[in-house]
């Protein structure tokens, strides 16, 4: 399955990334993640600072799947709100998921900061404006929910958005302490500091098949077979090799990637934008002062092969920016499309299979995947060392929607 199709930003901004040397592997790892992205490397990096044996396998070169695509914007809010998710699942998990989310963005951060990664990480706010007036309520709902639980918040009436930006929209709920960053490059550097600390990194291995036997897992690849205590996967939006069903869908979406604009000074603190609506048009800038936009998600799994397709939709999202930004000179300098998996419970898949034991998932599904990638790597540590996680229920396999 290609998870992305099209020209990609992030890869033009690196060299791709080359593990140091072939390694010998161990007779028996203590953890063997499958899947180098976003996830597979944080959870990489929890597991060998608590002094785990690790090996990280993966089919392409390390952090070319949907890490590429990503369009790296962090935020503690999520696709369904706080006030609905309250509804969902009650107010203790709800206002801990986010709780979650806010400490993510920090613990990114200081990830960044401690491993001293190049990985174009800087805090922005986030605006998230009402597509149109039956939206203004909702979102004066979510601000007074999160204003309640101690989340960093405002809201921007309609004369305050005319100041901070070239466009008027009706109100906007402001989320602050959130984050923009180079995916790539931070999964390069994470990758990088991993492989320093002792994990194994073994590109071009297809995971195909993985077997219990009495003191360990087999695991049979493309090439040779591997063992290991727990092995975790890390396998973004494709088939895991182990597992008949998630509760989740895969759609597909789109990006545009502009030149470099020169003045972006009518652009309130360069936030992240996004909207309501759904499907959301979102949008960022970048280090060079270029506008990363995405949206008109679709209902299909597989990214379109065809250039003429995705430069259409990318068309379509330069016509959108330029409605909100009609003073910049914007063109198209990339343009893709991806693979986006969204849980059906808007929760990501984190923790041991509920049948299969020594097996964990790591799915960071949602627009909100690298934050859920953070998390999930704490929980996940947790889990293999022993240690209590009280917030694992929450984002566990055993619901409704989970994994079977
Ligand atoms: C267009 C787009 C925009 C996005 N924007 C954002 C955003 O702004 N903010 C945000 O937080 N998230 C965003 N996301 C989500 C984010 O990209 C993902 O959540 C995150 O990158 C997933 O990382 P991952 O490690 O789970 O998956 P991936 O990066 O896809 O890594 C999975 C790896 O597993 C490997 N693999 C799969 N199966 C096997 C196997 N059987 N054997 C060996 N290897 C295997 C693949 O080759 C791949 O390298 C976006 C996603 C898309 C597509």
């Amino acid at each position: 399955m290609n998870i992305h199709n099209g020209t990609l930003f992030w890869p033009t901004t690196t060299p791709s990334f080359k593990p140091r040397s072939k390694k010998e592997k161990l007779d028996l790892y203590d953890v063997v993640i499958v899947g180098a992205g976003m996830s597979g490397s944080l959870t990489a990096l929890a597991l060998v600072e608590a002094g785990l044996s690790v090996a990280i396998l993966d089919k392409r070169e390390m952090g070319s799947g949907s890490t590429s695509a990503n369009t790296g914007l962090l935020q503690y809010s999520n696709d369904i709100m706080l006030h609905e998710l309250i509804d969902q699942i009650g107010e203790k998990e709800a206002v801990r998921f986010y709780k979650l989310c806010y400490e993510a963005v920090d613990d990114i951060e200081t990830i960044v900061n401690r491993l001293n990664l190049d990985a174009e990480l800087i805090r922005r706010p986030s605006i998230c404006y009402a597509s149109d007036e039956k939206d203004v309520n909702k979102i004066q709902t979510e601000y007074a929910t999160l204003k309640k639980y101690g989340f960093p918040c405002d809201y921007f009436e309609q004369h305050d958005i005319e100041k901070k930006f070239p466009f008027s929209k009706l109100g906007a709920l402001v989320t602050f302490n959130d984050a923009e960053v180079n995916p790539l490059k931070f999964v390069q550097g994470l990758l990088e500091k991993v492989e320093a600390k002792g994990a194994h990194l073994f590109p071009h291995i297809d995971v195909q098949d993985v077997f219990n036997e009495d003191n360990h897992l087999d695991i049979r690849t493309s090439e040779q077979s591997f063992q290991a205590k727990h092995i975790i996967y890390t396998t973004g939006y494709e088939t895991t090799p182990v597992g008949n069903r998630i509760g989740a869908d895969i759609n597909r979406s789109y990006v545009f990637v502009s030149n470099q604009i020169e003045d972006l000074s009518d652009w309130y603190k360069k936030a992240l934008i996004w909207e309501t609506k759904r499907p959301y048009l979102y949008m960022r800038t970048t280090v060079d002062n270029r506008l990363i936009v995405g949206g008109l998600d679709e209902d299909i799994p597989e990214a379109p092969v065809s250039d003429e397709l995705i430069m259409k939709r990318a068309n379509n999202l330069l016509n959108q920016t330029k409605k909100l930004f009609p003073n910049y000179d914007v063109n198209i300098e990339y343009a893709y499309a991806a693979s986006f998996g969204e849980s059906i419970d808007n929760l990501p898949f984190i923790g041991e299979h509920p049948t299969k034991n020594n097996h964990y998932y790591l799915l960071g599904y949602g627009g909100n995947g690298t934050v859920y990638s953070m998390l999930g790597s704490q929980i996940l540590r947790d889990l293999i060392t022993g240690k209590r996680n009280e917030d694992a229920e929450i984002v566990g396999l055993r619901r409704k929607y989970g994994v079977t």
